[in-house]
């Protein structure tokens, strides 16, 4: 059987246990090989980041160390222009070939938005769609997004075998923790212990991240 890549981007201001938690069992239900974490350097959807792109980099390396076979791909960084998902897949297909398989995770809320993505349609060409549930966001679905897992879906992950074009949507253990809520909880000078490893919130405190 081919090798199976499942990726995880994000901006990660800071990671946190909603992150790590969905990617482990993503991972162990779809049988991955290897799951990459892939920080976003400039991300194009949103506002900029509290943290430096090395920042939050560092802070997924300090994740990482967490064991479960965590990789963390810095490729976002290296480029000077905005992180487009597509384009990070047709780097990763062009060193790793056409015969991996490979995973783009992304929680219900980023699922929602695909159709604002730089050259949406094409991301399903190079890889399949892993879509996590998030307890905290629930957005209805524009009619293309529909569609589309009307006819790209899979509903037993032990199927999906494909190198590319298929959707999951996976329900993992639901944890309502967002990264804005822990940058909320810092600003205002309260703890976000236990929501993310304890070595991110050192990293946190010790560069005074997201104090007003
Ligand atoms: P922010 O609150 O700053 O928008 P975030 O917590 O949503 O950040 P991101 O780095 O933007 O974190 O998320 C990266 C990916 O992880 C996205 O696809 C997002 O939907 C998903 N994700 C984030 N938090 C969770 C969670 N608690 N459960 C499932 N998926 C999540």
């Amino acid at each position: 059987m081919s090798q199976r890549i499942g990726l995880l981007g994000g901006t990660f201001d800071p990671i946190h246990y909603g992150h790590l938690r969905g990617a482990l069992e993503a991972a162990e239900c779809l049988g991955l090989d290897e799951l990459r974490l892939i920080p976003s350097a400039r991300p194009p959807h949103r506002e900029q980041p509290g943290a430096t792109a090395g920042q939050r980099l560092e802070m997924v390396r300090l994740a990482a160390q967490g064991g479960c076979g965590l990789r963390v791909d810095d490729r976002e960084l290296q480029r000077d222009r905005p992180s487009y998902s597509v384009e990070t897949l047709e780097s990763l297909r062009s060193e790793l070939g056409d015969t991996v398989t490979l995973y783009m995770i992304l929680g219900w809320d980023a699922f929602g938005g695909l159709p604002g993505w730089h050259r949406w349609e094409e991301l399903l060409e190079l890889s399949n769609l892993v879509v996590l549930q998030r307890p905290d966001y629930d957005p209805e679905l524009p009619e293309v997004l529909k569609d589309l897992l009307a006819a790209r879906s899979v509903s037993d992950p032990a199927g999906a075998n494909a190198k590319a074009g298929q959707i999951i949507c996976l329900s993992q253990t639901p944890l309502a923790i967002s990264a804005t809520h822990i940058r909320q909880l810092v600003a205002a000078d309260r703890s976000p212990r236990f929501l993310l490893p304890d070595a991110v919130l050192d990293y946190i405190e010790n560069h005074g991240l997201y104090r007003p």
